[in-house]
């Protein structure tokens, strides 16, 4: 079954064939007819150069995928979070144990105290204001990586 028909069939199914995605009879099909036709095979081995040329080009990109699957792995994102975690938990222990004996001491005056008062909840603010940027920013940089 050596004629235009299986030839044209044959080129249909290169590409595949190449990427992997035909299924085995297919697959032996084409391997059959490459290696007895001379104008297939030679299409073939053009199409297997051309292939290798532009993976050797998108080879940057895929060292650059691999380094953003390590920074993303499971293992350093659960790190982060419990790092992030436990950073809040003690600011958050220190400020409401500050605070506790800030309003206990009754030597400071009424002023000194709103003083202080408003000078520490607004650094607090500012921090708070911060950690949700960087949150956000981080949901951001998943969303464009997703659609990448
Ligand atoms: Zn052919």
């Amino acid at each position: 079954m050596n004629d235009a028909k299986t030839c044209q069939h044959t080129t249909e199914l290169l590409s595949g064939y190449l990427d992997g995605e035909l299924t085995q009879q297919q697959s032996q099909l084409v391997t059959a007819h490459i290696q007895q036709c001379q104008a297939c095979g030679s299409s073939y081995r053009e199409l297997q150069q051309l292939q290798s040329t532009v993976q050797q080009a998108h080879y940057p990109g895929m060292e650059e995928q691999a380094i953003q699957k390590l920074l993303s792995d499971p293992a350093s994102t659960t790190l982060q979070t419990i790092s992030w975690l436990a950073i809040v938990t003690s600011l958050t222990i220190a400020v409401v144990f500050v605070v506790y004996q800030f309003l206990l001491d009754s030597i400071m005056p009424w002023y000194e105290k709103l003083f202080v008062s408003l000078f520490w909840g607004g650094g607090i603010g500012l921090f708070l204001c911060v950690l949700r940027q960087r949150l956000i920013a981080r949901k951001t940089d998943k969303y464009r990586k997703v659609n990448l």
